[in-house]
């Protein structure tokens, strides 16, 4: 099974976090709206992943098992 990255765009802020840790995953917009370039969680991501799941001061992201 893969892991995907769930964000809950209800209560993300915008406030970039995500994207200062991985912007490989997490993009802001112009707009500020956050999109996430890619959901899954692969070796080599998953730890900068697992920091902004950390980090995210809403706690808006998930990792989905
Ligand atoms: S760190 Fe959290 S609140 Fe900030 S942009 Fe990323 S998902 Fe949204």
């Amino acid at each position: 099974m893969s892991k995907k990255i769930e964000v809950d765009f209800e209560i993300c802020e915008a406030n970039g976090v995500c994207m200062g840790i991985i912007p490989e995953v997490f993009e802001l917009d112009d707009e500020d709206y956050l999109h996430v370039l890619q959901d899954e969680v692969t070796p080599d991501n998953e730890a900068q992943v697992r920091e902004a799941v950390r980090q995210c001061p809403r706690q808006a992201i998930t990792i989905r098992e």
